[in-house]
């Protein structure tokens, strides 16, 4: 047997095992002392009546003769597939049913996609970053180099000409740091990619925190994206599916290098691979995109920038340099008086008791930044930002 050595490149994932271990420190030596938690990426408010509704009658479904489903279609089931084609249209993007594949969430597919490249594309991946695009390469032992993200171009790096890459990762609104790209921002690289015959992977898992309408829901809303990109999105956090588990990638038509076409080749490795998302929870996703479902999950939505909103205006009040927290469950902070990622975590949890995320997890670009998630409840929110206000007012 030979095992895949390339897992020897990957570094050990200790950045969440690390934080609780000191919060649980921390807690242990101070058992009189509330730690509240804004370090988490998961989502908290429970999964909307219409979802929860329309799974309870999916699982009857599944008890009747007449309406039993076994294995579906590898790509999932058209009543979801067409909504979510609706939904790309009011947002100005027409799609194909064949373009839309339904995943158990964009965390596999990202890793799973990979099946369809050669090893030796070189990728590009901004640092600091969600860590599933680098790992996911370095199993497969490609060549990955970076794109600075930094506090001078608000962490959003823009295509380099002299750099040559061949798959670009893209994540907007972005997980760790809020930023999000404009339209006209990415019309940079999807011009830089079509030049380079390279192809965009663009993480739009956060696309429903937007609000400002000069920035991107889609890539597709971009000209030219067609013919260089692949868009996976999730109702991870557009509904509170991380439990669920149901996500959605778009492989366009047009996708063709090689002499191959990437949305057959895609569909063909699904094929192979993969039996599809289960029929219930398919129904509970298509729920998502009715009127009744739309507006609850717009309430749920409004609770959580709320809470950015609170983290952001904090901010504001001491001065920090962030970004995110506008279009965005994320608030990417500078940490103050030039201290480290994991010094600052420290000092936040002595301090205030207050458990944050230290950006050097995210990459060597993200040491002496902090990561604040607006995902808690309102309550704990709003007490941790009066004590990190108490804090850190100079
Ligand atoms: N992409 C980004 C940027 C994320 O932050 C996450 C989850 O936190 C995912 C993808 C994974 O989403 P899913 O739950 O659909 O697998």
């Amino acid at each position: 047997m030979k095992l895949n050595t390339n897992f020897k490149n990957i570094k050990e994932s200790y950045l969440f095992a690390e934080v609780a271990n000191r919060a649980a420190a921390y807690s242990a030596a101070n058992p009189d002392k509330k730690v509240l938690k804004l370090g988490i990426g998961d989502v908290t408010l429970p999964l909307a009546p219409a979802v929860i509704s329309a799974l309870h009658s999916a699982v009857d479904d599944m008890s009747k003769q007449e309406t039993f489903k076994g294995y579906g279609p590898y790509e999932g089931y058209d009543f979801l597939r067409e909504s979510i084609r609706a939904y790309y249209k009011s947002n100005g993007v027409d799609l194909g049913l064949n373009e839309i594949f339904v995943s158990d969430g964009a965390k596999s597919d990202l890793g799973n996609i990979l099946d369809i490249f050669s090893k030796d594309n070189v990728i590009l991946v901004p640092d600091p970053v969600y860590p599933v695009y680098v790992d996911t390469n370095l199993m497969a032992g490609r060549k990955v180099i970076y794109a600075c993200a930094n506090e001078g171009n608000g962490f959003l790096p823009m295509p380099d000409k002299k750099i040559k890459a061949d798959v670009i990762y893209i994540c907007s609104p972005n997980n760790p740091t809020g930023a999000a790209y404009t339209k006209s921002q990415l019309k940079e690289w999807v011009d830089y990619a079509n030049e380079n015959g390279a192809v965009i992977l663009y993480d739009a898992a956060y696309e429903c925190f937007i609000t400002d309408d000069s920035l991107a829901r889609s890539i597709f809303q971009i000209e030219g994206a067609k013919s260089c990109a692949i868009e996976f999105c999730s109702f991870s956090k557009t509904a509170g599916f991380t439990g669920t588990r149901c996500g959605y990638t778009i492989v366009p038509e047009k996708l063709e290098a090689d002499g191959m076409n990437a949305n057959k080749t895609w569909l063909r490795r699904q094929a192979t691979k993969f039996n599809g998302v289960p029929y219930i929870v398919q129904k509970g996703a298509a729920a998502v995109f009715t009127a009744q479902g739309q507006k609850e999950i717009q309430q749920n939505l409004a609770y959580y920038r709320n809470n950015a909103k609170l983290i952001a205006h904090c901010m504001d009040e001491l001065n920090i340099w962030y970004t995110g927290g506008k279009n965005s469950p994320y608030i990417w902070l500078k940490c103050p008086d030039g201290m480290g990622s994991w010094e600052f975590f420290d000092y936040l949890l002595n301090g205030a008791q207050v458990v944050g995320t230290p950006g050097a997890g995210f990459g060597d670009n993200g040491e002496g930044f902090f990561r604040l998630t607006a995902f808690g409840s309102a309550e704990v929110t709003k007490e941790a930002v009066s004590r990190i206000k108490s804090l850190l007012k100079k």
